[in-house]
């Protein structure tokens, strides 16, 4: 339709068709398939062993020039290309997507379903709680939070012995390790498993976390936009003994475990990085795990079911997999592994799976490449990277907009040497960085309605002097999959070139070393600078063996330096490293360049004014 309905017009326009229709057309059996409502089904991970033998299919990645507030639309292009590659070159194909927070839905960006003719549906069940995942997350986020003051509590108030009855109660008369403190046994070097053998000291050392309450570094969650929460006081009631301790809340998406849920590729494996995560040090300078606390298997039982993915469709009913949304800042954005490990399979050989990466390619792409890739040993074929003529029109120096105002006549009327001055700065750069592993790299260019020819043109023919294996305007947000079909067409083609990819470092490099062949080779920095902090925090980490992780650096991604006001493509910068934390049962190391709001706050009008029920029809409004 002309003009294009709202987006949950569209949405609701369309019936989806039965979930277990969708998962047979994509050769799920029906004992693979756990059904929430019609619409959307988990996916039991026995599948990955039922189609092991079977050969993987193309493994396409969208990425994205650096965000403005203008919107480049990579879920979009990820929707718009699965409903070309499915529906119509009859390429059997899945998309991978994140799945949104709480906080933006009702916050400003509102959710992440796509838009127009490429979205994935039902929009409402896609945008609210799905099935129950990101609960799931902040209940066991917060049960290693109360675990942690709680054990703080006992400790302060009693006696090791006390303490050791307590943990190693006497079942008829019989005292008997649980399996999670005999592994907590040998890593304390105590070769026992009977507790009457343990002397005087090994006891108080088993019994003792001896937590700094000063280097506690685990927050508790709420998936939603509070801002109140980024700094409060636990312990205030008198039955907390005068344990009161300053603390805070981040956004759910935030949590370790969110990483965790994204990063493993079996139970086995999410069982043992949950147990690994440390959540503080202890007085004598030890770091203190999820396992010392005795909760990881508690963990690993609240994140079953979460480690299955969701399966949906487009408004085309082309297959979807929703599973995970890590935080794109503090963590590394990207979808999980275990979804598009699934979907490889399904497809099969001359089948494609578009996962799509957060915020531009200088941080969603390189954390694909450098942690996500090395954790599941996937290697991608082909690089989407998506630019809109207005975003690129500020990267050529156009003026700056804050979401929603009313645009400047420059991002309506024609200015080709705006969208020059984009193309050989951001744009270039993006498809060089991209080309630094190997991989090749199809420009998608996002239309709008406001976009004009000679623009279109002008980005396309930039984009392939820059080293692009094509590019290709895209019209899947006005006309659905048909529109994106010249996509399609460059994305297969591409794909049956030879990628040649290859990390950007080797894992082995000092972490210093790490952070600044990012900071060099795909920023533009001319170097980086360590605080003290920081320079302490990497030579701890050296200390306790967590050198050979990889680097997930937390940097604005309005820029690529880090300074978000400058557009473009920067140089003469030295990136600045305040400090750098660990997550360790994600796995990797994530140096913070400025500082990092790990809890987003509402503004004055938030996307929640519109959003209404209505109770008749039990239809939702203003979701977008
Ligand atoms: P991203 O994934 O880059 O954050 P999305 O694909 O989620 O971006 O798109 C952001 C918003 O922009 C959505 O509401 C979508 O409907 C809108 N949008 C995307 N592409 C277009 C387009 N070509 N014309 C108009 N609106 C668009």
């Amino acid at each position: 339709l002309m003009p294009v309905p709202s987006d949950i017009e569209i949405s609701r326009a369309q019936i989806p068709k039965p979930v277990d229709q969708l998962a047979q057309e994509v050769g799920l059996l029906p004992e693979e398939l756990e059904a929430y409502g019609r619409s959307k089904a988990k996916v039991r991970l026995s599948l990955l062993e039922r189609l092991h033998t079977q050969p993987d299919g193309k493994y396409i990645l969208v990425a994205g020039i650096t965000p403005t507030p203008l919107g480049e639309g990579k879920s979009t292009v990820t929707i718009g290309l699965v409903q070309a590659l499915s529906a119509h070159l009859k390429l059997n194909s899945f998309a991978c997507l994140r799945q949104p927070s709480q906080g933006p839905t009702f916050g400003v960006k509102g959710g992440a379903a796509g838009g127009g003719y490429a979205q994935v549906i039902p929009m409402e069940e896609f945008n609210l709680h799905l099935t129950g995942d990101i609960h799931a997350i902040t209940a066991a986020n917060n049960l290693v939070a109360a675990a942690i003051d709680a054990r703080m509590l006992h400790e302060a108030t009693q006696s090791d012995k006390a303490l050791f009855n307590r943990l190693v109660p006497s079942v008829n008369g019989v005292r008997r390790f649980s399996p999670i403190q005999i592994s907590r046994l040998h890593r304390l070097g105590i070769n026992k498993t009977d507790p009457a053998s343990l002397t005087q000291e090994e006891v108080s050392t088993f019994v003792r976390l001896d937590l700094d309450p000063s280097k506690i570094t685990w927050q508790r969650v709420v998936d939603t936009n509070d801002r109140f929460l980024r700094k409060i006081t636990v312990g205030q009631a008198s039955t907390e003994k005068g344990q009161i301790r300053e603390t805070g809340f981040d956004i759910a998406v935030a949590s370790e475990i969110m990483a965790i849920l994204a990063l493993a590729d079996s139970l086995e494996d999410m069982k043992n990085r949950l147990a690994r995560m440390v959540v503080g040090t202890s007085r004598s300078g030890q770091p203190v795990t999820t396992e010392d606390l005795g909760v990881s298997g508690a963990l690993a039982v609240l994140m079953k079911d979460a480690i299955k993915p969701t399966l949906m469709q487009t408004l085309e009913g082309t297959p979807v997999f929703v599973h995970a949304g890590p935080f794109a800042n503090i963590a590394h954005g990207n979808s999980s592994v275990l979804a598009d490990k699934l979907a490889l399979k399904l497809v099969g050989r001359d089948g494609f799976v578009v996962t799509e990466a957060g915020f531009g390619a200088d941080i969603g792409m390189e954390k694909f490449f450098n942690i996500k890739c090395r954790a599941s040993g996937l290697r991608p074929n082909v690089v989407v990277l998506v630019a809109t003529v207005r975003a690129l029109k500020m990267h050529g120096g156009g003026p700056n907009v804050s979401a929603g105002a009313p645009l400047p006549k420059e991002y309506i009327d024609e200015n080709l040497s705006l969208v020059s001055g984009g193309c050989h700065s951001n744009l270039r750069k993006q498809i060089q960085i991209a080309h630094l592993f190997g991989v090749p790299v199809v420009v998608a260019l996002n239309v709008f309605k406001t976009d004009t020819e000679a623009e279109i043109d002008l980005v396309c023919q930039i984009a392939k002097e820059c080293g692009a294996s094509d590019a290709v305007p895209c019209h899947h947000w006005a006309q659905g999959g048909r529109g994106s079909l010249k996509l399609a067409q460059a994305v297969n083609e591409a794909a049956s070139r030879a990628s040649n990819f290859q990390f950007l470092y080797n894992i082995e490099m000092p972490i210093a070393e790490k952070i600044r062949t990012i900071a060099q080779k795909v920023y533009g920095a001319d170097d980086i600078e360590l605080s003290p902090a920081a320079k302490a925090k990497i030579n701890y980490y050296n200390q306790q063996g967590y050198s050979s992780l990889p680097i997930c650096m937390a940097k604005t991604h309005l820029s690529l330096s880090h300074m978000p006001d400058k557009k473009g493509a920067p140089t003469g910068f030295v990136l600045p490293i305040r400090d750098v934390r660990a997550s360790i049962g994600a796995g990797f190391i994530y140096p913070l360049v400025g500082t990092m709001s790990t809890m987003p706050g509402l503004p004055t009008r938030p996307c929640f004014y519109d959003i209404d029920l209505d109770p008749a029809t039990e239809e939702i409004t203003g979701l977008f």
